[in-house]
C-alpha cells in the first residue's frame, strides 16, 4: 500500500514523502482511513509503530477543512513534556505548508509564552494534562471548539496518575467531537473510561510481538581514525544483503568506496562529482544487486528507491536528526526488517543524544574489538590510577 491509496490531503501526502515515510506502517494503515472517515478510534500500539503519524495525518486532513488559526480545534494530551514536544514537532513536518498551527503546553516552564500562542491562535494544542487543567481553569484558553480528541499513550497518563485530571479536562469539551485513544495497555480502569469516551470506537492493533518500526538502530562508539577498519570488521560479520552507507562528503564517499572494492567487497559510490550516466549506472548497478554497497552523500543519495537495503550505516553521523529519520528510513520498508548502524566518536554525542531523544529510546551499544593496541594508538590520556582496573576491550558483538 502507498499514502497516495489513503486519500489524504495531497499535501500530506507530499509531506509523508519529505519525512521519507515510503509505506505507510500497519497501524497507519489500519487507523488512517477510520479516522479519515470521521469514527472513534481506539488504537492498541506503542511507541515505533508510526502511532503518530497515524493519528495525525487525519487529524491535519480534518483540520484543513476548516478556518485556520482561530481557536484551538484538536486538541492532543499525552503524558510527559517529551512526548508533548515529539508530537508538536511532527506536527510541524507533516503539516508543513498547511498553515495549520499548534503549540505544546506543558508545566515547568513559564505560562506567558503558552497564553501568548492561545492568544494568537493555534490549530492544535498539544498539551499535558496538569498545565492544561491550569489553563482552562484560569480561562487561558477554552476548549469549546475543540472538534477533535487525541488521548495518546493513554496508560502511561493512567500510571502517571492522570485520569482524574483528564476527566476534569474532558467536561470542558464539546460533546460532539472525533476521540482517538492509543495506548499500548488497556488496564482495567483505563478501558471504562474507553468506553466512556468513544462512540462506537473501531479497535485497530498492533500486536507487540511483532514491531512495526522495523529498523533496529545500533551505534558503535568509534573515533574517526579507526571508523575504516571498523566498518571493515562489522561488515566481516554481519550478513547483508545490501548496504548503503553515508559520508559526509563526496570525496569521502568515492574514498571509502574505492578502500572497500580493493578490500574485495562490490561497492561502488554516488556523489556530485559523477556524471549523469555514472550516477545512473550506481543507482541501477546498487538496485539490480550488482553492487551490494553503496556509498552515498545526503545529498546524492536523495530518491534512491531500493526496497531491499538491509542496513544503512552512518560512516559519519548526519548533521541533523531529520538526516538520520531520512538515512535510515531507507532501510526496513514495508514489513522487511532493516538495521542501522552508527559510528560515532565523542564529537557526535550531542547529535547521538538528539537523535535518541527522536527515537524515544538510546540506540543498541556494540563494542567493537577493533582497535589494535598499539603505541600510536593509544590515547594521549595519563595513566589509569593503579587502583582502577583496566577497561577490557569487549568481544566484538555484531550479533543479529
Ligand atoms: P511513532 O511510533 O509515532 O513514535 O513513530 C516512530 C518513528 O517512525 C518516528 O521516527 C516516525 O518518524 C517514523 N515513521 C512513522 N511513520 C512512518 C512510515 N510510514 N515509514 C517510515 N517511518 C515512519
Amino acid at each position: 500500500m502507498h499514502f497516495n491509496e489513503l486519500n489524504l490531503h495531497p499535501q500530506l501526502t507530499a509531506a509523508t514523502a519529505a519525512c521519507g515515510y515510503q509505506t505507510p506502517s500497519p497501524i497507519q494503515q489500519q487507523a488512517i482511513p477510520v479516522a479519515l472517515a470521521g469514527r472513534d478510534l481506539l488504537g492498541l500500539a506503542q511507541t515505533g509503530t508510526g502511532k503518530t503519524a497515524a493519528f495525525l495525518l487525519p487529524l491535519l486532513h480534518h483540520l484543513l477543512a476548516g478556518e485556520r488559526g482561530n481557536k484551538p480545534r484538536a486538541l492532543i494530551i499525552a503524558p510527559t513534556r517529551e512526548l508533548a514536544e515529539q508530537i508538536h514537532a511532527d506536527i510541524g513536518k507533516l503539516g508543513k505548508n498547511t498553515g495549520l498551527r499548534s503549540v505544546s503546553v506543558y508545566g515547568g516552564v513559564g505560562k506567558l509564552g503558552q497564553i501568548k500562542a492561545f492568544r494568537n491562535g493555534v490549530d492544535i494544542v498539544v498539551a499535558c494534562p496538569g498545565r492544561l487543567l491550569d489553563h482552562l481553569q484560569a480561562k487561558a484558553v477554552s476548549m469549546a471548539g475543540i472538534t477533535h480528541l487525541v488521548l495518546d499513550e493513554a496508560d502511561h497518563m493512567f500510571d502517571m496518575g492522570f485520569l482524574p485530571t483528564i476527566r476534569q479536562i474532558l467536561k470542558q469539551l464539546p460533546k460532539e467531537r472525533q476521540t482517538l485513544l492509543f495506548s499500548a495497555t488497556m488496564p482495567q480502569e483505563l478501558r471504562r473510561l474507553a468506553e466512556e469516551i468513544l462512540r462506537e470506537p473501531t479497535t485497530v492493533q498492533v500486536a507487540n510481538s511483532v514491531p512495526t518500526t522495523t529498523v533496529s538502530h545500533v551505534l558503535f562508539p568509534v573515533e574517526q581514525p579507526h571508523k575504516a577498519s571498523a566498518l571493515k570488521k562489522i561488515m566481516k560479520e554481519t550478513e547483508m544483503t545490501a548496504a548503503l552507507i553515508f559520508t559526509r562528503t563526496k570525496h569521502k564517499a568515492l574514498h571509502l568506496a574505492t578502500q572497500l572494492s580493493k578490500a574485495g567487497y562490490s561497492a561502488t559510490s554516488l556523489q556530485g562529482n559523477l556524471s549523469q550516466s555514472q550516477r545512473q549506472s550506481a543507482m541501477s548497478g546498487f538496485r539490480e544487486g550488482r553492487f551490494k554497497i553503496l556509498v552515498a552523500t545526503d545529498i546524492a543519495a536523495r530518491g534512491i528507491d531500493v526496497s531491499s537495503v538491509s542496513h544503512v550505516i552512518n560512516y559519519d553521523v548526519p548533521d541533523s536528526v531529520e538526516a538520520y529519520i531520512h538515512r535510515t528510513g531507507r532501510t526496513g520498508r514495508a514489513a522487511k526488517t532493516g538495521t542501522a548502524f552508527t559510528l560515532a566518536g565523542q564529537e557526535d554525542r550531542p547529535m547521538i543524544s538528539r537523535i535518541e531523544k527522536t527515537l524515544g529510546k538510546p540506540m543498541r551499544r556494540e563494542v567493537l574489538a577493533i582497535v589494535q593496541v598499539t603505541a600510536d594508538s593509544l590515547p594521549a590520556s595519563p595513566p589509569a590510577h593503579p587502583r582502577q582496573r583496566p577497561r577490557q576491550p569487549r568481544m566484538a558483538a555484531a550479533k543479529r
